[in-house]
């Protein structure tokens, strides 16, 4: 696994409230500002001050929601951090007491120091120049931490997250967090993916999905709220839960979802960085297998991480398996089933899974609209309303950005000329010269189509998904009758 580690936390978008996307501009003027202006060191008063109300009350909100440092890091820093793993030390314990223990020594130390000159009108500016000098010395070590580690590193040992840590303890044992806190919660553990993406995203890379209780409930008291996993859950499964919510919630009890061992039987490119997987179950158990539905692929043994793909063929009678996967460059699951998914190699598979594409049997007319690898689910669903009598109308749009990601083009041209209840719709962005299909995008595509009374599935990107249900709603398509899925 070692050898993919630099490719797992992700850089990307933290999730911002109006007043940590602006409150860095505070660390210049204080921290700088402070040694020109010693008064301007004093507003760190009011803000210690909040920290310890906050922190009794909701553990970490701060840093995740308010502080200048945290809003410089995730703001401005971010694009430049080398985004690797906090190392273990950091973390510790012993570093971060020891740390803070130090450092309140050497502010006591300092404070002690102007204290003599209480009374005068020196006294301020004494204050508030320590105060300052307070706030650079973290702000120095905070910026080299966050260029040459992670970006939330110095957070790791910061002395007033430490002191949070403490404040929060206060607030748990006075029972006060039972009425103010908010936490991180899986609300439906039994839908997690298990895809990693909330420890890939988390600035304190934590690993939610792993870390939380058997009711779904994050408690580390490292989480600063920060909301940033939740935003990027594919499963949308996550949320910050009031914690008197929590408690009286009733403990969810994980659905059965299959676990099924097989070996990869076939592994074929069939288009530039597009392969075909056939898995093959080891033992033929029933696998309740409806089209439309996805399955979980564990990406290496004894590592608690897979991969969602769609699947794209099932022989329920052999015990065989089809999923059709894009590999992304630098993806961390694409690198590993690029190198190591050889054949012969067995493989934990789970599932399968999704509500959403399961198309209703009984509709009259179904469009169905798949975006670049977003194809795959709909191969099984096409075949299975054609075979049902009478098969209902049945319209399948494929959109790429180029003809040779329209993947199964030939197979669903086949189908068109077989099977008068079948249209089949390709649209790519950019044809060149041999392409005579239709150019433009799937919402181009919709207005060659009759959409009364049908019922549309999509799956593709969440911004492809998202604008198909504004170009639906326009059309004058129920929100009851648009079903999605996406990454
Ligand atoms: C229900 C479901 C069904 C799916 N079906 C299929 C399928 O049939 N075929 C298929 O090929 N794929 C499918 N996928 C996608 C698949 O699960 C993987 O996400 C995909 O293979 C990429 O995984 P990866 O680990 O290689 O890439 P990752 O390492 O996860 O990332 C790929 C790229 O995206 C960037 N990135 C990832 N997440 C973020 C983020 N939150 N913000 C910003 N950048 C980000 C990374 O930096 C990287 O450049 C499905 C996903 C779901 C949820
Ligand atoms: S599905 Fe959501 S909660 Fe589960 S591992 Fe993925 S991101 Fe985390
Ligand atoms: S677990 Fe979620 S809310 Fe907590 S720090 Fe990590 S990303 Fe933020």
């Amino acid at each position: 696994v070692k050898q993919y580690q630099h490719l797992f936390f992700i850089k990307t978008n933290r999730t911002f409230s109006s007043l940590k996307r602006f409150s860095w501009t505070l660390v210049p003027v204080i921290a700088v500002g402070g040694l020109f202006w010693p008064k301007l060191g004093l507003l760190m008063v009011p803000i210690m001050l909040t920290i310890i109300v906050m922190s009794m009350l909701r553990g970490k909100y701060w840093c995740g929601n308010v502080c200048p440092h945290g809003s410089l890091f995730d703001n401005l820093l971010l694009p430049f951090t080398r985004n690797k793993a906090i190392p273990r030390l950091l973390q510790s314990n012993f570093l971060k007491i020891g740390f803070f223990a130090f450092f309140m020594v050497m502010f006591a130390l300092r404070v002690s120091r102007v204290i003599g000159s209480w009374g005068t009108l020196s006294f301020y500016d004494k204050l508030g120049f320590v105060l300052a000098l307070n706030y650079l010395i973290p702000t120095i070590l905070g910026v080299t931490l966050a260029l040459t580690v992670s970006s939330r590193a110095w957070c790791s040992i910061c002395p007033m997250g430490m002191m949070q840590q403490i404040m929060y303890k206060v607030g748990k044992l006075t029972r006060l967090t039972r009425f103010t806190d908010r936490k991180i919660a899986l609300t439906q553990p039994e839908q997690c993916h298990k895809c990693a993406k909330c420890a890939r995203v988390c600035p304190m890379q934590l690993t939610p999905y792993q870390e939380a209780d058997h009711h779904g409930v994050l408690h580390a008291e490292a989480c600063i709220r920060c909301g940033t996993c939740v935003a990027h859950c594919p499963a949308g499964i996550l949320s910050v839960e009031h914690v008197r919510d929590l408690a009286a919630a009733p403990l969810t009890v994980p659905a059965q979802r299959q676990a099924i061992e097989a070996v990869l039987i076939s592994n074929e490119e069939i288009a530039l960085h597009t392969r075909e997987l056939f898995f093959q179950a080891e033992k033929l158990k029933k696998f309740n297998f409806q089209p439309g539905q996805f399955v979980l692929i564990r990406l290496f043994e004894h590592l608690e991480m897979f991969r969602a793909y769609s699947i794209s063929g099932f022989d329920g009678d052999r015990g065989i398996l089809r999923v059709t996967v894009k590999l992304i460059e630098n993806g961390f699951g694409s690198e590993i089933i690029r190198n190591e998914f050889s054949i012969g190699k067995k493989f934990l598979l789970e599932g399968p899974m999704g509500e959403e594409l399961i198309v209703d049997k009984t509709a009259r007319k179904v469009v169905l609209i798949g975006g670049g690898i977003g194809i795959t689910p709909f191969l099984p669903i096409v075949d299975e309303l054609l075979e049902s009598s009478p098969p209902p109308a049945i319209t399948l749009i494929h959109g790429a950005a180029k003809p040779d990601e329209l993947y199964y083009h030939e197979y669903f041209q086949r189908l068109t000329l077989q099977d008068s209840s079948f249209t089949y719709l390709p649209v790519v962005e950019a044809g060149g010269e041999a392409w005579a299909g239709s150019v433009g995008t799937v919402i181009t595509a919709l207005e060659e189509v009759d959409l009364s009374d049908s019922n549309v599935y999509i799956c593709g990107s969440g911004g492809m998904v998202k604008a198909l249900r504004g170009a639906l709603a326009r059309h004058g398509l129920p929100e009851e009758q648009v079903f999605a899925e996406s990454a």
